[in-house]
């Protein structure tokens, strides 16, 4: 791939692409992915329980009447404001994801700016299909 990036996600393919020596193998780019996906977890975690910046405090959701539900604000059961060491920490794991899920990209002749498109498009369809 050699292309001009004329997007964020373009530029990060292109980069991956012309510097990364070492990953290039799929089945690494894909363990790397992975292992930065459990990172991020880990990082949300510690967050709660060493750091205590945050508190994770999840029940049932109970979904009585699923319009209202679309319409009510939704628990993501996380409270409190990271702090900015748990902050950092957890955007440079999803950094790193975002690196390896750009060399998978590259690897398969995917481009990543495509797929986030489809994927803005779908998530609105399905919102106007709950909410009118
Ligand atoms: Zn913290």
């Amino acid at each position: 791939m050699s292309i001009l990036p004329d997007s964020l996600t373009d530029e990060l393919q292109f980069l991956v692409e012309e510097y990364e020596l070492i990953n290039t193998s799929i089945l690494d780019q894909m363990t790397k992915f992975s292992d930065y996906c459990s990172k991020i977890n880990r990082s949300i975690i510690k967050s709660c329980t060493q750091c205590g910046c945050v508190k994770i405090d999840a029940n049932k959701n109970i979904f009585e009447d699923l319009h209202q539900f679309a319409l009510d604000k939704k628990s993501t059961h996380c409270f409190g404001d990271l702090c900015p060491d748990c902050k950092e920490l957890i955007e440079k794991n999803i950094g790193s994801a975002l690196y390896y899920l750009a060399s998978i990209c590259n690897s398969l002749d995917l481009n990543l700016y495509d797929i986030l498109i489809k994927e803005i498009q779908k998530v609105d369809l399905l919102r106007k299909y709950n909410i009118e």
